[in-house]
């Protein structure tokens, strides 16, 4: 397949898919290739070095180089899910490592940590996401090996400062690996600011249709611990299939209009429900009053992301009316895509969970603003 040249901007770059054409028939979408093996030559050797799927499926290369040209990075690989991806950078550490990672944080990977990680012989410390001098506090040269971050963090979206613990963490010998889920590599280029590493859960925007279940890891650099996590990727064979491979490289095609309008619709809504008499609380980068959102106007570019929080008057029954009172928002869990999704988080988390009771999480779609605004809006009256 030909290739375009790497000077074009993301928007253009990811329509195109970089540009590919299949040299054999001159198609502008790319051949699934579902076969698990490939024949090998006389000599033994291998066409094109491909032996077996697990890892040199040719249908990952189009999706792997776009996501890798979208975060600057110099290796990409994809997983069965977000899950596969971050579980195969925390078992590329060695037992007695130290890993930080943020108080609030995905739940389910929260979990891992504490459970299998701990069981693995890692040793963690949880610190508070936007507050720089928690995470430097933490570190312990020579034995933290890594650092994990996740910015917005889910689900009160505050901000981590990733250059600043990105070079605090490298002078203590530790690698930075950053969660760019919600932010999305048009928003937030965490190599561009120092991470060694940069996970995505590509369920969520980069596929964008709620579809697909799919997860990436993209490093700065090849080096012994990316081979490592190869080792995971492959040996693991926590791969992705190759169908999903070619529906998340579709799904990525629309990245750019799709993130341009989730962000300027959650920001209309931020901004109409902020000062309402029945919201105690409206949790948003984009808000001057949020207390990240200084560091989210330097670190974050073209937007603050399409997910919030909004903190009910009224508690959890509340705010357990209001979401089942809402039509076009759907009661469901996870993020990303094209439809607006609302969930009471709390209860989803469990007994432990640190978020509070009268919280609902917004995935906000690309759906008209107006009918968004006015979904909630009564949703909220008819919940009093
Ligand atoms: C969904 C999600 C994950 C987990 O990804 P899966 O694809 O569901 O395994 C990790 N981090 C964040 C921020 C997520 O939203």
């Amino acid at each position: 397949m030909s290739e375009q040249p790497k000077t074009y901007r993301p928007a253009t770059f990811t329509a195109q898919a970089l540009g590919w054409v299949d040299e054999a028939t001159r198609s502008v979408t790319p051949p699934i290739y579902p076969s698990t093996t490939f024949e090998r030559n006389a000599d033994l050797s291998y066409h094109d070095g491909r032996c077996y799927s697990r890892a040199d499926n040719p249908t990952y290369d189009q999706a792997c180089a776009v996501l890798n040209a979208l975060e600057g990075g110099e290796d990409t690989r994809l997983f069965a899910s977000g899950m596969a991806a971050a579980v195969a950078v925390l078992r590329s550490l060695e037992p007695g490592d130290h890993v930080i990672a943020p108080k609030v944080m995905y739940w389910s990977l929260r979990g891992f940590m504490l459970d299998s990680g701990v069981r693995a012989g890692l040793t963690f410390d949880f610190v508070d996401n936007g507050d720089c001098q928690s995470w430097i506090s933490a570190l312990k040269p020579g034995k933290t090996r890594l650092v994990w971050i996740e910015t917005p963090s889910n689900p009160d979206w505050q901000i981590t400062d990733i250059a600043a613990v990105a070079d605090a963490a490298h002078q203590a010998g530790a690698i930075v690996a950053v969660d760019n889920t919600v932010a999305t590599p048009l928003l937030t280029r965490p190599i561009e600011l120092g991470a060694d590493i940069v996970m995505h859960s590509a369920t969520k925007y980069l596929n964008g249709h709620s579809d697909v279940l799919a997860g990436s890891l993209t490093t700065a650099r090849k080096d012994p611990f990316w081979d490592r996590v190869c080792v995971q990727h492959k040996g693991g064979g926590a791969v992705l299939g190759v169908f999903e491979t070619w529906l998340l490289l579709r799904g990525m095609r629309t990245l750019s209009i799709r993130v341009e309008k989730c962000c300027t619709n959650a920001m209309a809504i931020a901004q109409h429900f902020e000062h309402h008499p029945d919201i105690v609380q409206v949790q948003y980068p984009g808000l001057a009053s949020h207390v990240g959102h200084d560091i989210a106007k330097r670190q974050m570019t073209g937007g603050f992301g399409g997910m919030l929080s909004l903190r009910v008057k009224g508690g959890r029954d509340r705010a357990v009316a209001f979401h089942n009172a809402c039509n076009l928002f759907k009661r469901a869990t996870s993020l990303g895509g094209v439809e607006g999704l609302i969930e009471h988080r709390a209860s989803v988390e469990g007994p432990d969970s640190p978020v509070p009771d009268d919280l609902l999480r917004l995935s906000v779609g690309i759906e008209d603003i107006d009918d968004l605004i006015s979904d909630l809006e009564s949703a909220l009256a008819s919940s009093k």
